[in-house]
């Protein structure tokens, strides 16, 4: 038989496409080298805990499209982010907000943490400005290290930010682009919420079962490995929406993307409550791992019948530079990468000529979160 399409990959980029192929009636084969759906966002049901295997997932996003299409196959709770770090013993709220500030200095209005934060900027900029021989009025933050103390002083940047970042990015701050840490929101009044988004959530019964409803209708084969039997699964059909990495596409011909890859080491314990919360991150650059998740509470320590669960699973996250053979992550858009990505995408562009589309934070080499892939996998549909 002939498929309309293709997919390569079950995540949500691949399980989007297809859910989109489907609804207009059009036969799709998605082929998934794991054993399971899901990409990334994987859920698995033990003892009455969803843990997610890849690593937290936080729905979270500001676009009416991509939250009413997500509603359709999931209803969410009310889940709101508001992670702990945890900086040698000492803990503050993050994101970066009026309760960090008291915490860090003892301030306790918007008017002092201002101040506060312009007296390091001025005299960092001023440092960072003489270094780079421009004057203090010329000099705009042109890497992490930089944009951080603009944003919130150096004791915050020293205490919560470098360490965390350099354990997670494996390069010094000073080396690394300004926008991983626009992300996060800096806001005077207290707040702990995590994301600045319209909409926020979990989905009820675990990401797994969204992606099973996305994929209804079409053939899955799980354990398939697209780039070792190309050949005879091009032949099936008209068009292949690739969502794997971009550079294992083309045999890594100019080499090969760098990621960071995450280790993820999952515990069960025979206690109702580990941390009590589901992220306390460890921002100090000594202990090994970036941050602990407590699973249970994404689901604020209740299983589908709503009873308390009496265990609990946790999972420390180790960051670690990418070979072949690991998996892809995070993508480094570092200035080095983004070209060599820009030369991958000329390839693409010359196959996608033919009949391959190459989607996903894998196949764009972009740090998506996922509604920007859902979006970006709803907008590529509607182009096909
Ligand atoms: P993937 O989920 O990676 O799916 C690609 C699939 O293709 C995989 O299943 C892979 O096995 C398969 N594949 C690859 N090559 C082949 C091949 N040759 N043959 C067959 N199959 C292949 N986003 C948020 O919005 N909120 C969060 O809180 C959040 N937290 C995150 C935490 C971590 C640790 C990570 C890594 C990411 C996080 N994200 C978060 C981002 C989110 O995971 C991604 O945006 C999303 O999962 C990407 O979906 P995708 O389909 O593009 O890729
Ligand atoms: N970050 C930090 N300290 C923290 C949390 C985050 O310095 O306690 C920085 C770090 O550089 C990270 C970036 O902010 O890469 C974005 O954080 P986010 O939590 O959005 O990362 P992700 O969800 O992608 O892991």
């Amino acid at each position: 038989m002939k498929y309309d399409y293709l997919v390569v990959g079950a995540g949500l980029f691949g399980a989007v496409i297809a859910q989109q192929a489907i609804e207009n009636r059009r036969s799709v084969l998605v082929v998934e080298k794991r054993d399971h759906i899901a990409g990334n966002v994987y859920t698995e049901n033990i003892d009455g805990i969803n843990v997610h295997r890849y690593g937290a997932h936080i729905f979270h996003t500001n676009d009416d499209e991509v939250w009413s299409y997500v509603n359709r196959f999931a209803d969410f709770n009310d889940y709101i982010n508001s992670p702990i770090a945890n900086y040698k013993g000492e803990l503050y709220n993050l994101p970066f907000n009026m309760n960090t500030f008291q915490q860090m200095w003892g301030v306790t209005t918007e008017a002092e943490a201002r101040q506060k934060i312009e007296n390091d900027r001025k005299e960092a900029v001023e440092e960072f400005a003489a270094k780079r021989g421009v004057s203090a009025d010329d000099f705009t933050p042109a890497n992490l290290e930089e944009q951080a103390i603009s944003l919130v002083g150096r004791d915050i940047y020293e205490k919560l930010i470098k360490g965390y970042t350099e354990k997670q990015w494996g390069r010094p701050c000073s080396e690394l682009p300004s926008f991983i840490i626009k992300r996060l929101p800096v806001r005077f009044t207290y707040d702990n919420n995590y994301f600045n988004a319209k909409y926020q959530g979990i989905p009820i019964g675990g990401y797994t079962r969204l992606v099973e409803k996305l994929l209804e209708g079409a053939e899955v084969r799980l354990g398939v490995d697209y780039l070792e039997n190309k050949a005879e699964l091009d032949a099936l059909a008209d068009t292949v929406i690739y969502t794997g990495p971009i550079d294992a596409y083309f045999a890594y011909s100019l080499g090969a993307l760098q990621y960071r890859s995450v280790r993820f080491e999952t515990e069960s314990l025979a206690t109702p409550d580990y941390q009590g919360n589901a992220v306390v991150n460890y921002t100090d650059r000594e202990t090994p791992y970036t941050r602990i998740i407590e699973h249970k509470w994404f689901e604020f320590g209740k299983d589908e019948s709503g009873n308390d669960i009496p265990t609990t699973i946790i999972s420390k996250e180790y960051s670690s530079e990418w070979k072949v053979g690991d998996e892809p992550y995070y993508p480094v858009n570092d200035e080095k990468n983004q070209a060599l990505y820009l030369e991958y995408q000329k390839l693409a562009q010359n196959e996608a000529a033919g009949k391959v589309i190459f989607g996903g934070r894998l196949g764009e080499y972009k740090y998506y979160d996922m509604d920007q892939v859902i979006s970006t996998a709803l907008n590529c549909y509607r182009s096909l």
